[in-house]
């Protein structure tokens, strides 16, 4: 098999930063993806129904006027957000969901949550209202070790959530754990996952054992063998609550080769391609449109895309490096040999 071609990809799960940043981060997400959700950690968050429309006009601006790739805008949730602000952003059709970090989880999070059961109002308002809820789920408890902090914030904060609110719809985004599978797996049809790339392709040897790579930082942190094949199974089962969710999230250079380096991959440069790999690596390419195409519109309530995108077996080497704004920034893989190729 030399060409496989798919119901065009969507995103649910990706950080397009701002300003100059945007000359980067629209055209490469558009490369293979029709929607993608834009997660709302700029400095400072976007917490308000004019912060969202005054983002959103500010990636459209990068998009070329024959093009209809769409970003779905989602609230940043602090410790303030009310229900009017909720409701307000609701009515204007202005947000897809909202998201939860906990404050101080990741980076521009230091607005977040710092009390969860302060938001029990905003999660009310929410399950009626349909948002669908996107949570970073870890924990930033510095007594809690960094490997356990997403176990942790599902056994001490999701399953009260859960059981509060039941018919809320939740994504626990970016999942790592072989428990987090689990969870997801076992509950009902108001909860999923996202997965990206880099917790499908790498796992923590491939970070931290013979040299520290900082490009391989991200948050939740790659974890151990077995839980990158319990997320390699999850992905490639068909099942639909585990959907693509890159997570791409630019940083210059510098920031990442540091003494105190920032978390996030970049991965828009080869979104597909990447997942392509991991699915080839399983034998699992024909679940990949379910993955990337179908599970997760459906679970969104939304239509599939009409236009289909091909791969093409065409090795090619990804670059070392990429422009971004003045500076540069190491893609995800880089220097790696993929197999897949969109083909334009
Ligand atoms: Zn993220």
């Amino acid at each position: 098999m030399d060409r496989i071609s798919i119901i065009k990809p969507d995103d649910w799960h990706s950080h397009l930063r701002d300003k100059d940043a945007l000359e980067t981060t629209v055209p490469a997400a558009m490369r293979c993806f029709k929607r993608c959700i834009i997660m709302p950690n700029l400095s400072p968050p976007v917490t308000s129904a004019e912060s969202i429309k005054k983002y959103r006009d500010s990636i459209l601006k990068h998009r070329p006027s024959d093009s209809d790739w769409t970003p779905l805008m989602v609230m940043y949730l602090t410790d303030n957000t009310s229900i009017e602000c909720i409701r307000t952003a609701h009515n204007q059709g202005l947000i897809f969901g909202c998201k939860y970090y906990p404050a101080g989880a990741t980076t521009n999070s230091a607005s977040g949550v710092t009390d969860l059961n302060g938001l029990d109002a905003v999660f009310e308002i929410m399950q009626e209202l349909g948002i669908p809820l996107q949570i970073h789920g870890e924990v930033t408890d510095s007594s809690v070790d960094i490997f356990d902090r997403e176990k942790i914030f599902i056994d001490r904060h999701l399953t009260q959530i859960k059981h509060r609110f039941p018919e809320l719809r939740i994504i626990l985004e970016h999942i790592t754990t072989e428990h987090s599978v689990e969870f997801v797996r076992d509950n009902d049809k108001y909860i999923a996952a996202t997965i990206t790339p880099q917790h499908l392709l790498f796992n923590r040897n491939d970070m931290l054992a013979g040299g520290i790579r900082p490009h391989l930082f991200c948050l939740p942190i790659l974890k151990r063998d077995l839980h990158q094949n319990a997320l390699i199974k999850a992905a490639t089962s068909g099942e639909k609550k585990f959907f693509l969710g890159t997570d791409s999230a630019p940083h210059p250079r510098a920031n990442k080769e540091s003494a105190c380096g920032c978390a996030g991959c970049f991965s828009h440069h080869a979104a597909i391609e990447l997942y392509a790999q991991a699915f080839e690596r399983a034998g699992a390419l024909d679940q990949l449109e379910k993955f990337a195409s179908i599970n997760g519109a459906e679970f969104y309530g939304l239509e599939k895309n009409s236009e289909l995108i091909s791969l093409v077996r065409d090795p090619w080497q990804v670059p070392k490096q990429m422009d971004y704004g003045d500076s540069y920034l190491v893609p995800l893989a880089a220097g790696h040999t993929l197999n897949w190729r969109l083909e334009t």
